[in-house]
């Protein structure tokens, strides 16, 4: 049995919609006769050009201005949701998924579930799963109230993947008083990381770094392998912490959930909080000097060895190669 109206909010960046939103989308579609969904984005007809190709037939536009998307959106949607007969509301686990959502529930007085990694509709009752405990138990949870329901989902939980065929995703503007808008902060500057490779949660493989590196300085050797694979530098909260990288390259229960088809935990003993973000990438190598180290549990090629003789070697030979 499927849902009949199903939203989802719509995050952009500098590439277009994110990759977490078309995770979003892919899900929605599979559980639901209609999607809507909702944008702050300037650029909207392009975001419904691409929204289209996965199953999105109305995008709906706010206009905010300069504020931060949390108020405004939340506003709109409460609006909006409240006369549409939307069955689900899916918002990314991301900074402004989380401010929507929070708000939302607040002004439709309706509970959320969050850090979600699985729905399904089980006779008509809409079922999210979520992972507990440093992602050692799975919680199954029914909502028994009527909509609309809001999730917030763990990015990397499903695929994204396009529509068989293409809809045709119409733009419909809703304006909010932001006049009248609830305190909030606002933005006073932005930051925009610099990056060289590909993204993190978006690498085909992570090159991961941890407290067994020794020092900062070793990094380096994390970074260098990284450029050599095409792959992305990644970290343990351990080394975050110790302010060696910043707190984007956290891989993890409090970092970035990553899903390459190749990663690579180097000096990394394998924590639950540190598996739960990196346990789903297909192939899974560890260099660790403790071969009892929990991250050979999950490992598809263990090197029982010291990071500083293994990886200048293996840098050694993808160099000889290149
Ligand atoms: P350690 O546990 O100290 O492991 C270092 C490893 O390096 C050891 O296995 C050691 O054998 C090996 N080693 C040492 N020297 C060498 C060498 N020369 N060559 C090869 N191997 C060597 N952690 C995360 O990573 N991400 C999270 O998001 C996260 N969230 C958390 C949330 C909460 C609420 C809590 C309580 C903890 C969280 N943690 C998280 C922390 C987590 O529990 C671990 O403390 C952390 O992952 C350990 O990092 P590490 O493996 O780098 O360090």
């Amino acid at each position: 049995m499927t849902l009949n109206n199903v939203w989802i909010v719509a995050e952009t960046d500098s590439n277009g919609v994110t990759a977490s939103s078309l995770e979003l989308a892919t899900k929605a579609r599979s559980l639901a006769t209609t999607v809507h969904a909702v944008t702050w984005s300037t650029n909207a007809e392009s975001v419904a050009a691409e929204l289209g190709g996965y199953g999105i037939s109305v995008l709906h536009q706010v206009a905010i201005g300069d504020a931060l998307p949390g108020a405004p959106v939340a506003q709109a949607l409460a609006g909006l949701l409240s006369s549409d007969n939307c069955d689900l509301i899916l918002v990314a686990t991301t900074y402004d998924g989380r401010d929507i959502a929070g708000r939302l529930s607040a002004r439709l007085n309706q509970s959320i579930l969050t850090n979600t990694i699985d729905i399904a509709v089980n006779d008509g009752a809409i079922v999210a799963t979520n992972a507990v405990f440093g992602g050692t138990l799975l919680v199954a949870s029914e909502f028994t109230a009527s909509g609309p329901h809001i999730v917030a989902v763990r990015p990397k939980s499903f695929a994204a993947e396009p529509a068989e065929t293409a809809v045709s995703c119409r733009v419909e503007q809703l304006t909010v008083d932001l006049a009248t808008k609830p305190a909030s902060a606002t933005i006073t500057s932005r930051h925009v990381e610099e990056r060289t490779g590909p993204k993190l949660d978006e690498a085909r493989v992570v090159v991961s770094g941890g407290r067994g590196l020794g020092q900062s300085e070793s990094y380096e050797m994390i970074e260098k392998l990284a450029t050599a694979l095409s792959g992305a530098p990644g970290a343990s909260r351990a080394i975050v912490d110790a302010g060696w990288v910043p707190y984007a390259y956290q891989v993890g229960q409090t970092g970035k959930t990553v899903k390459p088809d190749v990663y690579i935990a180097c000096g990394i003993s394998g924590a639950t909080q540190h598996l739960v973000g990196m346990k789903s990438a297909k192939t899974i190598i560890a260099i660790n000097k403790d071969k009892d180290a929990p991250i050979f549990a999950v490992a598809d090629l263990g090197i029982v060895g010291d990071v500083h003789k293994v990886l200048p070697k293996l840098l050694e030979l993808l160099q000889s190669r290149v």
